[in-house]
């Protein structure tokens, strides 16, 4: 597995959002911030049209109209005075009054300035005011004073309507004043409506972004890590088979996961080996304990079966001729051939492991021929210096993985071989030094035969037998007559020499059964299970016949012949126990030699004929029953022919 750079970043994607996010919100202040801006420059503008129109403006108007009101009244006053001193007193406050409402009338003319509608309504009310200053002028001439019914009529009748348009036209400019205050507050108050809808969006987007980044981050972050964790944890805890998530994922997550899993198959691994060294470890204690080397192969073929699962493998071992190795286990399949030659092997050619698929120039062992597989190994087996086996082990995991992967597990499996392939070393280096042992310590080294050990042991195994089943053993005990003088003639060597060929002759006599054994110097037993003691004496007797006949080459001259007296005796009769029954035997063979040697003797009395004699009774008794046929062709029979024979 292997570990790449995420394609699409998570830090990129949280920092890109966080950014997108602090951007909107400062967009979004911005916006407030010019909203509360407009708002406040309305209010003010409001305020300021209030403070330094309206109000002084009202004001001024009203203070106008006072002015007016009251110039009225005392013109009124005075024209209706028809005392000359009231009228003069009321005429010279009619001009102060006058005077003072024109002071302030071209006061509050200068305070309009450049504002049109309300220098018009102002210009108007002026016309009005020079109408009426007109008509009060009228109304105070001396000579309408005297006409009382002309004064009444200007005064009631022509005065009031242009007094009250006077009025009407400060009215008209008060309201102006008004309407304009009033529409500045409505423009105020618009923009503070609009500024509410803002601010209420606003809130509403800043909610969405931050609701929105929250659950990006829970989702994309936080619970992908909770989860991760998670899995971390199970894993420290030992539970190797837990899901890790977000596994496919390209960003960091996908990474973190990767790893995980990464560190997972390390964890597997790693476990694995420990099992695997604890396994060959236990695998060497029960590969020393294995009594024979079929025992000791069945063991390997099940251990390292287990121990390489992905892998087939095949323990080769030299045949005793050394030209070719058979298999002496295999695992996991079949063995791809039963047997190989040394030279189709490069490890046993060059004498060291071969793995391959691990350096640049190689070549394919011959042995495995279908080339098929890269990945497979040959580790030749040592026993004390020498080569005596193969160990085969080939990749062959069914699952999907690269060709890289394959081949850093198999490396890892060789490893695991390498060190199988010790202790296979060593169980069968001692399985061998073993067996040369027994070897040793059973048989004679000059004969082949089995020794006077090998026989003590059998014999007590036999007689169990025979005694719990009922069955007869006998035993033949022989000597070879008069071999000091042979030696004395021949030499000692020349006497190892017959020594040997008895031995042949010992061993091809007798059935599978039988235990054939020198006891020492030129005395030999026979111990022969399931055989009585008539059967037992012509076997001897066939033996003796066959010593006799023996040639035996020695250098380029023929030693002469010589003979064996032989002793029989067998269970139970003879006794219950090997020294015993050999006593006997040996008490017999003794007889043989007393009777001129050369002859089988039975611990019973009885005497063996020589095996001519037996021969010739067989062959006379079978010329006798052709000649009895021949006749009985021509006349019937007038006995029993098995009879007669016997
Ligand atoms: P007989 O048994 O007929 O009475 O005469 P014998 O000459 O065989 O008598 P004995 O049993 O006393 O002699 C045994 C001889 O066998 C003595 C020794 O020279 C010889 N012998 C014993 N062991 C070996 C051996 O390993 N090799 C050879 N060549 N000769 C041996
Ligand atoms: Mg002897
Ligand atoms: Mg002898």
């Amino acid at each position: 597995m292997s570990l790449n750079l995420p394609q699409i970043s998570l830090s990129v994607s949280i920092k890109n959002s966080l950014l997108t996010s602090v951007f909107l919100l400062l967009a979004i202040l911005g916006g407030v911030s010019v909203m509360a801006t407009m708002r406040l420059s309305a209010l003010q503008g409001a305020v300021e049209i209030i403070n330094h129109d309206r109000l002084p403006q009202i004001h001024a108007l009203g203070n106008l109209e006072t002015q007016i009101a009251h110039t009225h009244l005392v013109a009124i006053r005075a024209a209706l005075s028809t005392a000359v001193e009231p009228r003069a007193d009321a005429e010279q406050e009619l001009r102060l009054r006058t005077a003072e409402a024109d002071a302030k009338i071209a006061h509050f003319k200068e305070t309009i300035g450049a504002d049109t509608p309300m220098r018009m309504a102002f210009e108007q009310f002026i016309h009005k005011w020079s109408l009426y200053l007109k008509l009060q002028a009228v109304m105070l001439e001396p000579e309408v004073g005297a006409n009382r019914e002309r004064l009444e009529r200007v005064v009631n009748i022509d005065m009031p309507p242009v007094f009250q348009a006077v009025v009407d036209a400060i009215g008209h400019a008060t309201r102006l004043a008004d309407h304009r205050a009033d529409t500045a507050i409505d423009n105020a108050n618009l923009d503070a409506r609009l500024f509410r809808l803002v601010l209420w969006t606003v809130n509403g987007i800043s909610v969405l972004i931050g609701l929105a980044t929250l659950g990006y981050v829970t989702r994309h972050v936080s619970l992908p890590i909770f989860r991760i964790t998670q899995s971390m944890e199970a894993i420290a805890r030992g539970r190797l088979d837990t899901e890790i998530p977000y596994a496919g994922h390209s960003n960091e997550l996908g990474m973190m996961a990767r790893a995980l899993a990464f560190f997972r198959i390390s964890l597997v691994e790693n476990e694995r080996l420990n099992a695997a060294t604890r396994t060959l470890s236990e695998l060497s204690e029960w590969l020393q304990s294995a009594k024979s080397e079929p025992e000791l192969y069945q063991m390997i073929s099940t251990v390292l079966g287990g121990l390489m699962p992905e892998c087939t493998g095949a323990l080769y071992i030299y045949a005793d001729s050394r030209d070719v190795l058979d298999v002496a286990a295999e695992w996991n399949g079949q063995a791809r051939t039963r047997s190989l030659n040394p030279d189709d092997c490069w490890s046993l050619r060059r004498g060291h492991v071969y793995i391959h698929g691990t350096s640049e120039v190689e070549f394919r062992c011959d042995h495995v021929h279908d080339g098929a597989n890269e990945n497979y190994c040959c580790i030749p087996i040592l026993a004390h210096g020498e080569t005596v086996g193969l160990l085969h082990v080939e990749y062959a995991f069914k699952g999907e993985e690269s060709a890289e992967d394959a081949k850093a597990r198999f490396a890892d499996r060789a490893r695991l071989a390498l060190a199988c392939a010790e202790h296979l070393s060593i169980a069968i280096a001692n399985m061998k030094l073993r067996e040369g042992l027994r070897d040793q310590s059973l048989r004679d080294a000059l004969t082949g035969l089995n020794n006077r050990r090998c026989l003590i042991q059998t014999a007590r195994r036999e007689l169990l037998r025979a005694s719990r089943k009922h069955t007869p053993l006998s035993v033949v005990t022989l000597d070879i007559d008069h071999f000091k003088s042979f030696n004395d003639n021949h030499g000692h060597e020349a006497g190892d020499a017959v020594l040997r060929h008895v031995g042949e002759i010992l061993k091809a006599a007798f059935r599978d059964d039988d235990v054939p054994c020198r006891l020492g110097g030129e005395e030999f037993v026979v111990m022969l299970p399931n055989c009585t003691i008539e059967e037992a004496a012509l076997r001897a007797e066939e033996l003796r016949a066959r010593v006799e006949a023996l040639n035996v080459s020695y250098g380029e001259r023929m030693l002469p012949p010589v003979t064996i007296s032989v002793g029989v005796a067998a269970y139970p009769e003879a006794g219950i126990d090997l020294p015993e029954i050999l006593r006997v035997a040996d008490g017999a063979l003794y007889r043989a030699k007393q009777k001129g040697r050369n002859r089988v003797e039975l611990a019973s009395g009885g005497m063996v004929p020589p095996i001519d004699e037996v021969t010739n009774r067989a062959v006379a008794t079978l010329d006798a029953i052709v000649a009895r046929a021949a006749t009985d062709t021509i006349a019937p029979p007038d006995g029993d022919a098995d009879q007669r024979v016997a």
